[in-house]
């Protein structure tokens, strides 16, 4: 799961940065909401946590285009301000779910794991293919009942390839969902994650097709 976190407030965006990766969420953080648009047209993102006390444009602003320009992502609003009016208002502008600083990462984890089950909510919340189930917003991996221990590249790589089941996804596709900007992208990290993925559930689980990318067998 890929997050847009825009805030401007340095202290809290660090922390804000830091545990949602050690969550283990691949985190882009913006410091203004200037180039929030170019970031969601460029990036497939699974959420946006926003704060609405921006400089320059403000978060509800942004918000508004976004659902202008017909973004259907789920946005978690940031709000130093707690008043009925303002939660309405970030709402009606589109919003999904909203905390008040400040607030506990906890309950920002639970409201997101919440958002991310409704969003999916017209599906089923577990991915099942080739006999491995996953549930993208719990992070568990399930095969024949039995937890898998995955790393968050080994599970990142293994959703994006289950829900595009039967489909080829392209490594550069591979490379955005597991690294923040600023990474360093090692050449053959994708065929690293692919083999070890096939030595877990079957090295005819996953499917090359040189030149185009990787597929799981649907
Ligand atoms: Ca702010």
């Amino acid at each position: 799961m890929r997050v847009l976190l825009v805030e401007d407030d340095l202290q809290l965006g660090e922390s804000l940065e830091a545990a949602l990766r050690l969550e283990q969420y691949a985190v882009d953080w913006l410091h203004s909401g200037e180039p929030v648009r170019a970031a969601l047209g460029a990036t497939p993102y699974d959420l946006l946590v926003l704060d609405l006390g921006l400089p320059g444009v403000p978060g509800l602003q942004i918000l508004r285009q976004l659902r202008a320009d017909k973004h259907t992502l789920p946005v978690l609003l940031l709000t130093a301000r707690n008043t009925l009016e303002d939660k309405v208002e970030g709402l009606d502008a589109g919003a999904d779910d909203y905390l008040t600083k400040p607030f506990e990462m906890d309950e920002m984890f639970a409201r997101i794991r919440s958002l991310l089950r409704r969003h999916t909510g017209n599906r089923a919340s577990y991915l099942e293919v080739a006999g491995i189930s996953l549930d993208p917003v719990e992070r568990h991996v399930l095969v024949d009942g039995e937890s898998q221990d995955l790393t968050s590249r080994e599970f990142a790589i293994l959703e994006i390839l289950m829900r595009r089941a039967g489909r080829f996804v392209s490594r550069q596709r591979l490379e955005e969902g597991i690294y923040s900007w600023g990474e360093e992208v090692g050449s053959n990290t994708v065929e690293v994650y692919i083999s070890r993925l096939r030595k877990r559930f079957g090295s005819e689980v996953i499917e090359t097709m040189r030149g185009v990318g990787y597929r799981i067998r649907a």
